[in-house]
């Protein structure tokens, strides 16, 4: 088995196992291969995590974040070290191409640790607020144990982008990766304690939608941080509401990039692209709605489509790859479905819409596929696909395209490509969602923050913004004067 961790949990500084939880195997989706086998977190070792967590907290939080922040720092510099043995890890894991992991995995994750580790120094400082003779001041004090649930699109980013504000901010995590992305999140918490991270600050434990729950009830947990579904994030959220815990909602989105007919055509088209075939269209914010002024609707469309021909499809490994297969068996049944209701409800089949014979017979490959005379009704137009289809739908006017885009309950992303500035700020000006692009398309650096609006969730990630998520305001009241009475 050529990806068997030494065991299913990271629980205080080591690997550990309890044979009693669940079995379940961690598949390359390139081939089917097996590539380990674990177990499911037991309630007893989600016992042993928290309690861990806890008991670690406390010391971690006294520390200075200077101290801290130099940790996280070493982190990051050991991933960049290891960078090429946890891009091929992450494929493994995904089946993404090593061509996108290389460049988009660790590397993210390293940026976590470096830019939250190098602004500890100073970003967590507090107030001080003059009050005439008194005064009062606020300090930013850690949650305490914080749980961190991902999905499988980005399991190293996210396992980092979780952990990286969590712990600079003074707190513990608990983070358990997805069920079909089990492997990347233990070597995070390995490379941690290579840092130098005191044991216990960060967990990892296996299991599923079933073992989520014992960590988002439990009363010693402070906060949960979800990256999955809409319908994932009202459970969590729902169940963590009940004991008024701290949330963010990383959830999902069905997001419009509006092409006007003066963009840069190769831009728009290249971004478009990126914005539904990267990572096989398995990334939240894609902009999978897809809309095109009319004038430029054909010299688009036959671009785009000679383009998306020519995407390499096949071995993961391959550095020439460029597009992997599906996460999973599942994962692609259910892209095939929605291929097959946009055929029926009538959109027309630009290119694509296939299963490609590549690397093996076993691998869940979907050819990249572009459906064109796409309606806002169609099902393909309203749900979230979460794979390498992209809708293209046609307009008229700018207001028109604005009330378009914004009829979703999503509110993730938006993008618009066009040459007029002006119009381009009026534009996301108006468009509901939480992360918007002028002339690109889904570029996220640590130092911007990314989180959604209306049913795509909220919090933000990344940024100064996500210490607020991670961390409160004490506030303290000095009187230098007697106190007054009237009794
Ligand atoms: P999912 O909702 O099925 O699962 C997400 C995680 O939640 C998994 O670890 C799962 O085991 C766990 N889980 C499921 N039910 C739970 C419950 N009741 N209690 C606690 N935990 C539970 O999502 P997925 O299929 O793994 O990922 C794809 C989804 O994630 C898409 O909708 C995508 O848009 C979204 N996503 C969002 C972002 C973002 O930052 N906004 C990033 C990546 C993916």
């Amino acid at each position: 088995m050529r990806a068997q961790p030494k065991a299913s949990h990271f629980i205080d500084g080591a690997y550990v196992e309890d044979t009693a939880g669940t079995p379940f195997e961690s598949i390359y989706p390139a081939t089917g291969e097996v590539i380990a086998k674990l177990h499911a977190a037991t309630p007893a070792i989600v016992e042993k995590a928290i309690a861990s967590a806890k008991r670690a907290q406390k010391e971690w939080a006294a520390m200075s974040p200077t101290a801290r922040g130099r940790i996280l720092k070493r982190a990051a510099e050991i991933m960049r070290e290891r960078n090429r043995e946890l891009s091929e890890l992450e494929t493994l894991d995904t089946g993404k191409p090593i061509q996108e992991t290389i460049v988009a995995d660790p590397t993210s994750g390293a940026d976590a640790f470096e830019f939250f580790g190098g602004i500890a120094a100073a970003g967590l400082n507090g107030d001080y607020i003059p009050l005439g003779q008194d005064f009062a001041f606020t300090k930013r004090v850690p949650l305490g144990v914080c749980v961190g649930i991902g999905a499988w699109n980005y399991p190293q980013q996210i396992a980092c982008w979780k952990g990286a504000p969590a712990l600079v901010c003074g707190n513990a995590m608990v983070f358990k990766p997805s069920e079909n992305t089990p492997l990347g999140a233990l070597k995070i918490a390995e490379i941690l304690i290579e840092a130098g991270l005191p044991k216990g600050l960060y967990n990892v434990i296996q299991g599923d939608r079933s073992t989520g729950p014992l960590l988002v009830n439990h009363k010693d947990v402070a906060k949960v941080s979800l990256t999955g579904s809409v319908p994932t994030g009202k459970k969590v959220a729902g169940a963590a509401a009940s004991d008024l815990k701290h949330v963010t909602m990383e959830l999902g989105g069905k997001s419009p990039l509006i092409v006007f007919d003066d963009a840069d055509l190769e831009s728009a088209i290249g971004g478009a692209m990126l914005g539904n075939f990267y990572s096989t269209g398995q990334v939240c914010s894609n902009g999978t709605r897809v809309f095109v002024q009319k004038g430029i609707k054909q010299k688009f469309l036959a671009r785009l489509k000679e383009r998306t021909e020519k995407i390499v499809i096949g071995d993961p490994m391959d550095e020439a790859t460029q597009l992997g297969p599906m996460v999973s068996k599942a994962q692609r049944d259910k892209v095939m479905d929605y291929i097959e209701k946009g055929k029926a409800e009538g959109a027309t089949l630009l290119t694509g819409g296939g299963i490609p014979n590549a690397v093996s017979a076993e691998g869940t490959y979907i050819q990249p596929t572009v459906f064109a005379d796409v309606t806002d009704d169609m099902t393909i137009a309203r749900e979230e696909i979460f794979g390498p289809v992209m809708c293209v739908l046609d307009f008229d006017h700018e207001d028109e395209v604005i009330e378009r885009g914004n009829a979703t309950e999503f509110g993730l992303s938006g993008g618009v490509f066009t040459a007029d500035i002006t119009r381009a700020h009026r534009v996301v000006d108006q468009l509901e969602a939480g992360t918007l692009w002028i002339n690109t398309y889904n570029l996220c650096p640590v130092e911007i923050p990314f989180g959604g609006s209306k049913q795509s969730g909220f919090g933000r990630e990344n940024s100064l913004a996500a210490l607020e998520h991670y961390s409160e305001l004490k506030t303290v009241y000095v009187s230098m004067g007697k106190v007054e009475a009237p009794y």
